[in-house]
């Protein structure tokens, strides 16, 4: 389906369900349409980045098809999130051009070999098969300027991207309300999206890959997302040390950057092992193809950059070094130049979204909390009396 014309199919499962209204509590998303009569595309843009595709709205629903209703929030809220990606990312003509076909698997391997060749043409060629030990020894396979001149520049394209898209799509949510976003919503959607609260709905798993609860799609998730995170601190620091302290990798491995390191590459490969292997046993016809294509795209191509991770520390004193660090190169700078328009995005909109939602949700409290001080007066003044 077009974009419009999920936004239109959108629409329609919508009012029913705000009719039907049997899966309350579920999750952000049946909350935030109560708050909604008319929904927009606006409106559908924003609760698609909300749903965390639990699905048990999905096993929930009497209307499901063969039902002539034919409710499918999964799907439809997973295709919507697919094709938002690219409406929101920036450049708009070069999302157009190549964002969709960003999205095989394939074209993620073969963007990693591409950017490894390139990567050992800018290397000094003969180091490539030598044997390198001591600081500095990754250096002595390519220059460290060039290094920082690639991922530099493939850094700032890979944030430019995000925040471009982050802005487009603020925008487009933007609450009816004249009530300003506060720190305390920033808190709770950083909490929100930390524990992965609403991956499972009240909070015992997801319905996936059966009908049956489970809490392995969470754990995954839990495991890709920290691994990431440890990998990131791990870069930084190494980085730190590298350009303040002026000590060169490799580090030896009891230092906190290869530990760091470790850890975060060993939870992403049982992570995203783990998500591929619940995805490959869920039910299909729950989920857009080409959004289903393209997140397992992004699993893959952080997958590369894990495996080709943990290989490097482990031949880094030998001679397939050279050849091992342009390979993991080669797949990081794969993984940055896609991030703007793959499913990497994915982590930008839904805290946004998760954001808008913790706005919405205190707006909404606010007369609640407002009517109980009031009772307040009459409370005190019925004991007052009963004395
Ligand atoms: S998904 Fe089905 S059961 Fe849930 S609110 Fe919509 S119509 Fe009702
Ligand atoms: S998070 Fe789960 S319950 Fe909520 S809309 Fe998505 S699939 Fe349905």
């Amino acid at each position: 389906m077009k974009l419009n014309e999920l936004f239109d199919d959108g629409k329609r499962q919508m009012r029913l369900c705000n009719a039907c209204r049997y899966c309350e509590g579920y999750c952000a998303v049946w909350r935030a349409i109560e708050w909604r009569r008319d929904f927009t595309p606006h409106d559908m843009a924003y609760l698609a980045n909300l749903c965390h595709d639990c699905r048990e709205c999905y096993f929930a629903c009497p209307f499901i098809p063969p039902h002539e209703f034919a409710i499918n929030p999964p799907k439809l809220f997973s295709g919507l999130r697919d094709q938002l990606y690219q409406k929101y990312a920036w450049p708009a003509p070069l999302a157009r051009a190549v964002g969709g076909k960003l999205s095989g698997v394939w074209t993620v391997v073969i963007l990693t070999i591409a950017f490894t060749v390139v990567l050992a043409l800018a290397s000094h060629t003969e180091a490539i098969w030598q044997r390198h030990v001591g600081p500095g020894a990754f250096y002595r396979v390519m220059s460290e300027s060039a290094m920082i001149g690639l991922f530099g520049f493939l850094g700032l394209w890979m944030l430019f991207g995000w925040l471009i898209g982050a802005v487009r799509f603020w925008r487009d949510i933007k609450s009816p309300t004249s009530e300003k976003v506060t720190f305390q919503d920033v808190r709770a959607a950083i909490s929100y999206a930390m524990s992965l609260r609403y991956l499972g709905g009240e909070g015992a798993g997801c319905k996936e890959p059966s009908s049956q609860m489970s809490s392995k799609r969470r754990l995954f998730h839990h495991l890709i997302f920290y691994g990431f995170l440890l990998d990131f601190a791990s870069t930084s620091l190494a980085a730190f040390y590298a350009h303040v302290l002026k000590v060169q990798a490799p580090y030896p491995l009891y230092h906190p950057v290869v530990i760091l390191g470790a850890l975060g590459g060993i939870g992403l490969i049982i992570g995203i092992c783990g998500f591929l292997y619940v995805k490959s046993r869920s039910n299909p016809s729950l989920a857009d193809e080409r959004a289903a294509e393209s997140g397992n795209a992004f699993a893959v191509s952080l997958l590369i950059v894990a495996v080709t991770g943990m290989l490097l520390l482990a031949v880094r004193d030998t001679a397939a070094m050279g050849i091992t660090l342009l390979i993991h190169l080669g797949s990081v700078a794969a993984l940055f130049f896609i991030a703007p328009y793959s499913k990497f995005v994915h982590f930008v909109y839904r805290f946004i979204a998760l954001v808008r939602y913790a706005q919405e949700d205190r707006v909404h409290a606010q007369p609640a909390r407002e009517d109980k001080t009031k009772k307040q007066p009459i409370g005190t003044h019925s004991v007052t009396v009963s004395k």
